[in-house]
């Protein structure tokens, strides 16, 4: 039978199946680049894993194995059982695999053991997403083991339901805000339930990171303490993507000590992995003659050439394209090259996004399945729970931000127990440029950790009249809070009045509870609404709403586009309609920063590498508007908006004139110089923690009124640290030399968008100068010990030294 898909006709006759690196092999040889330059910059054969089963544990209560056996699995991996065993013996685990390596298991089995063998123990769950505990849910449902009660409990269950979940169910699934917000504030009324908890299962767990991250960290001392209260230790179970160091992020989640396994044991496919990086455009005469800089093919147009050689040599392939306008650009791009190649063939390609109605979606995938469709261009809606396999090919335009995404987007492909290809294909941006070059950094140990910073002073203080909203705060309590930090916040709390202090501990003055949000410092977030229908699209905090919000702005929401006709600062609203525009927007600032503190520092002789906190003024003045695809820059809008304050922590190295000047840095050149090193050192720091640029920014000066000398500067968008300016001092050695490659092994002649260039500088990128970037951060380098803090390079990159 024919699935028939309006617009797409049936398929003619099966397609041939090209292996991986025959496949790799004809795309290879279609791309044309004017200099002969293969844009293949490796390609990494990810090895078939056997899976390593392992006989079920024998405290694994029978009717839990049985329940599982009956859902197919007929005898876990090894990586479950070891997480099991230990949350079992009562260590607090984290459990960092891959995706589909089956982690729900190994909380699944300890857990439900718990709760068959003590008919009144209880466990909760909490996850990142509605989405996630409803799926977890229905999983617990379908085990169907006797007397857990399984029930979510979030802000869309009934309020008669409520009193029922609190006095009957035994496996409580939430999310953060919901325990921060509801469960915890009102402790009495689940007396019974924290007194039995046996277990509390942090799903996704590196999801809190950042300002969230630090609260949520929070919210669970908050839990233990109250939990204490009633008479119970529960083990902590934490599930995490693969990422450095999880025991030492989920310790600081967690405040405790946690054990980490990492070992994979589930099996899987053989991939070939390339990556590849479009190559230079030849150069135009008018921009020689302006010397304007070389740019390279779109990363865009080049996954719409891939995907159009895919499918004329017959494979099923899908492309990931970052928004939603990206895919279906792409999509048109394929369809039109491939009608050109044979009338009729480009029907054979559909673009995919969240927003189609299921059927629609439904209708796609069973079109691929049977092959009616070969290629499909998608935003990550499919990472939204959609199930396609048989993909013999994927496409990644871009990198995807995380490593955990990356493996994500790859793992489509791949029939049962086939082989399969996986291109990354490398935007015009730093972090891309670097990975495609330093393949050790994706294939090698992960080295970027979720980071987090508990002792934010704008978390930590909110967070205490929280606590001591749900019972006083005592002495002891301080300790879990993080000790003298916590201290000193109590003892500034009880001044302003916000905490009253008896002999029995610190009171909260206040009728009502403390009024916290969990997603943000300094500031109610800027909702985003659609003004046609009222609905809420979103909320972007108030320190990144003049840059994403402003009016005029071109605002992305889960790949689809908006324009904001209104950004209202005093009620905290942006009012925005669907639009897709065929310019992007980028905002123009002004930022003045001052040195408040240091905290810590490594003095290198003429270079200085600083911690400290420090204050930014930044107002964002005007906007660029330019066009999609050529970059050809419209116009600039002025802004009239307010300059924003922000106390942050900041990471900061300096080099004295002279060292500059022996090293061939001209004083004309020295703030180009540094301008350069701090774009591609802010483009290269989610390598070490997971952020994204928009976390971070950056202030370069030949003379910093502070610090005296020529000074790089990047800080913490979020007020009071996020953790990441700490974790880019920490390992700053091998953030610089990831840095300074990424420059050097850039292919164009005075920087661009790989390299130096950073799409939301405040300067319109001027000045910049790569060659004298590359010296400043040999100097820097040179001077630095290896270990500045005592803590660690990343391995990969320490094997990129050689
Ligand atoms: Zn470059
Ligand atoms: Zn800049």
């Amino acid at each position: 039978m024919t699935t028939t898909v309006p617009g797409i006709p049936a398929a003619r006759g099966a397609s041939a199946t090209l292996g991986p690196a025959e496949l790799l092999h004809r795309l290879r040889a279609r791309s044309a680049d004017p200099a002969g330059i293969s844009p293949v910059k490796h390609v990494e054969q990810v090895p078939a894993r056997p899976g390593r089963p392992v006989p079920w544990p024998d405290w694994a209560a029978p009717p839990v194995v049985a329940a599982l056996a009956g859902r197919g699995i007929v005898e876990p991996w090894e990586h479950q059982v070891s997480a099991a065993e230990l949350a079992r013996a009562g260590s607090h685990v984290v459990l960092a695999t891959g995706t589909a390596s089956g982690k729900s298991m190994a909380y699944q089995l300890p857990a439900l053991t718990a709760l068959v063998e003590d008919p009144r123990a209880t466990v909760l769950y909490l996850s990142p997403t509605k989405a996630l505990a409803a799926d977890q849910l229905r999983a617990l449902v379908r085990l169907g083991v006797d007397g857990v009660r399984p029930a979510t409990y979030d802000g869309d269950t009934p309020r008669e339901e409520r009193e029922w979940i609190r006095q009957h169910s035994r496996f409580v699934l939430t999310n953060p805000d919901m325990l921060h917000h509801a469960l915890l504030p009102g402790h009495a009324r689940w007396g019974a339930f924290l007194r039995r908890l046996r277990y509390v299962v942090i799903d996704e767990c590196h999801t809190y990171r950042g300002v969230f991250g630090s609260h949520v960290a929070h919210v669970l001392r908050r839990l233990r303490r109250v939990a204490a209260r009633y008479g119970s230790e529960p083990t902590f179970i934490l599930a995490s993507a693969t990422s450095g160091d999880p025991a030492e992020a989920a310790g600081r989640l967690t405040g405790l000590p946690v054990r980490a396994v990492t070992e994979d044991a589930s099996p899987r496919g053989a991939t070939t992995f390339a990556l590849w990086e479009p190559p230079l455009l030849p150069p135009e005469l008018d921009d020689l003659a302006a010397e304007l800089p070389r740019v390279r093919r779109s990363a865009l147009s080049e996954t719409a050439d891939l995907l159009t050689d895919a499918v004329v040599a017959g494979t099923r392939t899908l492309a990931f394209v970052r928004s939603r306008r990206g895919a279906e650009v792409v999509a048109t791009m394929t369809r039109r090259a491939l009608d050109e190649a044979v009338p009729g063939l480009g029907a054979r390609v559909a673009a995919y996004r969240a927003g189609y109605l299921k059927e629609d979606r439904r209708a796609i995938e069973r079109a691929l399945l049977t092959g009616d469709l070969l290629a499909l261009a998608s935003t990550n809606a499919l990472e939204l729970g959609v199930d396609l396999v048989g993909l013999d090919a994927v496409l990644i335009c871009g990198y995807p931000g995380t490593r955990a995404s990356l493996w994500q987007q790859a793992g489509r492909a791949g029939r049962a127990g086939g082989e399969a290809l996986a291109v990354l294909v490398a935007r015009d941006d730093p972090l891309d440029t670097y990975l495609v070059h330093h393949p050790e950094a994706l294939f090698g140990r992960p080295v970027e950790a979720t980071v987090l910073d508990p002792t934010n002073p704008y978390v930590l203080g909110p967070q205490l009249c929280c606590a001591a909203a749900e019972a006083p705060l005592t002495k002891t309590d301080l300790d879990l809070f993080g000790g003298a930090p916590a201290l000193a916040a109590v003892q500034a709390l009880t001044e302003s009045g916000a905490l009253r202090r008896r002999p029995s501990g610190w009171y909260w003055t206040h009728r009502g509870r403390p009024d916290v949000d969990l997603r943000g410092t300094g500031g109610a977030p800027v909702s985003v609404v659609e003004s046609a229908t009222g609905r809420l699209l979103g909320t972007v905090d108030q320190g990144s709403s003049h840059a994403m919000l402003h009016t005029g702005a071109v605002y992305l929401h889960q790949g689809v586009s908006y324009l904001v006709d209104n950004l209202d600062l005093a009620d905290a609203v942006a009012l925005v309609h669907a639009a897709e525009p065929d310019w992007s927007t980028h905002a123009r600032d002004v930022t003045d920063l001052s040195v408040v503190s240091i905290r810590e520092y490594v003095d290198a002789g003429p270079v200085g590498l600083f911690l400290g906190e420090v204050d930014v003024t930044n107002q964002v003045v005007s906007y660029q508007r330019r066009r999609i695809g050529s970059g050809e820059v419209i116009d600039t809008r002025p802004l009239d908006l307010p300059p924003r304050e922000l106390r942050t922590v900041a990471v900061w190295f300096t080099l004295s004139p002279n060292l500059l000047a022996r090293s061939g840095v001209e004083p004309p050149d020295v703030p180009g110089a540094l301008h350069a090193a701090e774009h591609a050192a802010i483009g290269l720091l989610p390598l070490m923690a997971t952020c994204d640029r928009w976390d971070i920014g950056g202030l370069s000066t030949a003379n910093h009124q502070d610090t005296e000398a020529p000074t790089v500067f990047v800080y913490d968008g979020h007020p009071g640290g996020a953790g990441f300016a700490e974790r880019a001092y920490g390992t700053a050695a091998a953030w610089l030399r990831a840095t300074r490659e990424a420059i050097s092994s850039c292919g164009c002649e005075t920087g661009c968008p790989s390299c130096v260039q950073s799409p939301k500088c405040g300067n319109g990128n001027n000045p910049l100068d790569k060659r004298g970037a590359v010296k400043v951060l040999d100097a820097v380098l040179a001077a630095l010990p290896t270990h500045p803090a005592g803590t660690e390079t990343g391995p990969a990159l320490a094997a990129a030294d050689a």
